[in-house]
């Protein structure tokens, strides 16, 4: 292991930290021993920073909890180990026309995109990727087994993986971040992530482990109080909107000038397309529900007084 990588041990489970407890474009990687298998859940930027003796063929087979390219970085490592993946992202990690279509951004910023997964994030699509379903079970040897539960929303195919019977449970992408949930992909769906939001606490487990940012809680009241916090984003996101329709109708287009997820001027090609995308289903919610009116006549949403 490289000297600088922190890491953790929880039974069968050892974590190794990114940088910055796994911030964005790092994350956290899990290393699952059981008794004759050796899983990696996803495969994080951090893992190319990990020796030959912890990595490489000392990892016998990969499950990604779901398909981003943060999560995709050292596959390349790994061309020997079978890579499990929800049938729901599975074609993202197949091809990168497939990862096109799971980000669905317009061309021009998927173009750009495509050259720093490249030169930033060693992508390596995995075209023998193995598909699973919601429920899906692996007996590593020595009583230790991982289970997937389909908790979609982020993307339409991420699951929790839960390390069985040690109760660890790694919750990907539902990351507990201050920056809250990201729903800003074609395949994300902000309906789908509130479900799992309500359901993650029923996950059966004592330790929880994230992709990014906080990386692990041990304690199921400082857990709840961060998914608690975390799910407010959503509320205060939606606020916002009202705020904004109440002073004045606007278009989709005028609400996702920046601001709403990112900075104005924000450096990244997709960020205008995954404040579209994000805001137009919290929209669609407010339609939905009878509190905005739709473009009628004009581009421009309306607060329904
Ligand atoms: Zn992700």
């Amino acid at each position: 292991m490289h000297p600088d990588t922190p890491s953790a041990r929880f039974g069968p489970v050892t974590v190794y930290f990114g940088e910055k407890s796994g911030k964005y474009p790092d994350g956290n990687q899990v290393i699952v021993h059981g008794g004759d298998t050796v899983v990696a859940f996803d495969t994080p930027k951090v893992a190319n920073r990990l020796g030959a003796a912890v990595f490489d063929d000392a990892i016998d087979m990969v499950v990604l909890g779901h398909v981003h390219e943060d999560h995709m970085c050292g596959l390349h490592r790994l061309p020997h180990a079978p890579v499990h993946v929800h049938e729901r992202d599975v074609e993202a990690a197949r091809s990168w026309e497939g990862l096109r279509q799971h980000f669905g951004y317009p061309a021009p910023a998927l173009d750009a995109f495509r050259t720093k997964l490249d030169t930033e994030f060693t992508y390596a699509p995995r075209p023998d990727a193995i598909s699973y379903k919601d429920g899906a079970a692996w007996d590593l040897g020595g009583g230790v087994r991982v289970r997937a539960v389909h908790l979609p929303g982020h993307t339409a195919g991420h699951c929790a993986l839960v390390v069985e019977p040690a109760g660890i449970a790694f919750i990907g992408d539902i990351d507990l971040s201050t920056f809250g949930p990201y729903y800003g992909d074609a395949t994300s769906n902000l309906g789908d992530f509130r479900r799992t939001l309500a359901r993650l606490p029923e996950l059966d487990a004592t330790v929880w482990i994230t992709s990014h940012h906080k990386g692990v809680y041990t304690e199921r009241a400082a857990f709840e109080d961060a998914l608690r916090a975390y799910t407010a984003r959503l509320d205060e996101r939606e606020a916002g909107l009202i705020e904004r329709l109440r002073a004045a109708p606007a278009s989709l287009d005028e609400l996702a000038a920046g601001g709403f997820l990112y900075p104005a001027g924000f450096p990244s090609p997709s960020a205008k397309a995954i404040e579209r995308r994000s805001i137009s289903q919290h929209l669609d919610e407010l339609v939905a529900a009878g509190r905005v009116v739709a473009p009628q006549g004009s581009n421009l949403y309306a607060w329904a007084d």
